[in-house]
């Protein structure tokens, strides 16, 4: 995948030195994108030159065109609403899971401010959407601690390692 058909989205340019608020963080945004049905590529924590970690969610064309071959449609501005919400995930996991975001969120603001540019809908909407995103981590916070607590391991993983910490694990005991 080239890098321009993907939003490598990064963490804001404040470092934060928690490496546990860098894994919710990450993990925030990647489990919503899965559970979206949007694939996330990749999660990592590991630190670049300005960033705590980074989630990478493919272009909403692309997503697209995944959904399409899977036999799924959905409308274009439905697929950048949902990578609204995955982008807004980093700091509501933070906020849900420890009662504050710790990052400075410049970067996803700014990622999230460029996505509402593109629909027919204002930035007003952006409150109600903060509280949709809200909802769904609190839904998902075990799958987000699950994917955190491996990333404080292995600093990253992919979209298929991703999806498998989301799962819900079946009971398969007999009655
Ligand atoms: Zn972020």
């Amino acid at each position: 995948m080239t890098e321009d058909a993907t939003y490598e989205h990064g963490c804001g340019s404040t470092m934060s030195n928690d490496p546990w608020a860098t894994a919710i963080h990450e993990a925030g945004h990647a489990v919503v994108a899965d559970i979206l049905g949007l694939r996330p590529c990749s999660t990592t924590t590991r630190a670049d030159h300005d960033c705590a970690g980074h989630t990478v969610i493919a272009d909403p064309c692309i997503i697209q065109e995944w959904l399409e071959h899977d036999g799924k449609w959905r409308e274009h501005n439905t697929i950048l609403r949902g990578c609204i919400l995955s982008m807004m995930a980093g700091g509501e996991a933070e906020e849900e899971c420890l009662g504050a975001c710790k990052g400075d969120n410049g970067e996803d603001r700014y990622q999230i401010a460029l996505m509402f540019d593109q629909l027919p809908e204002a930035n007003l909407k952006e409150v109600r959407m903060r509280l949709f995103t809200r909802g769904l981590v609190r839904r998902h916070r075990e799958a987000i601690e699950r994917v955190a607590a491996v990333l404080i391991w292995e600093d990253t993983l992919d979209g298929e390692g991703i999806h498998r910490l989301v799962m819900p694990i079946i009971d398969v005991t007999p009655n």
